[in-house]
């Protein structure tokens, strides 16, 4: 039983090393995420500029926002655009 776990263990080692092995190549694509660290969206609420990767995200009447907290989304889904006010 202990060389069947054994076995188990080293399976799983060689596994790890051929994924970080093949990982390596998909590294070099900063793109690969939903957007980049400098994509910046625009609050459509309060007109704040926010990264997009922090962002709240909402759909609003089927398009897609994004907020800088939670209560710009609510705002702006009850309320609509804050410029009128
Ligand atoms: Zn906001």
């Amino acid at each position: 039983m202990i060389r069947f776990l054994i076995l188990i263990f080293f399976v799983y080692i060689a596994y790890r090393l051929v994924r970080r092995y093949l990982g390596t190549g998909q590294k070099n694509e900063p793109l690969g995420e939903a957007g980049s660290v400098d994509d910046m969206v625009k609050d459509p609420f309060c007109k704040t500029y926010v990264p997009r990767r922090t962002a709240y995200r909402r759909i609003v009447a089927g398009k897609e926002h994004f907020f800088c907290s939670e209560a710009c989304a609510d705002r702006f889904e009850r309320e609509g655009e804050g410029e009128g006010d």
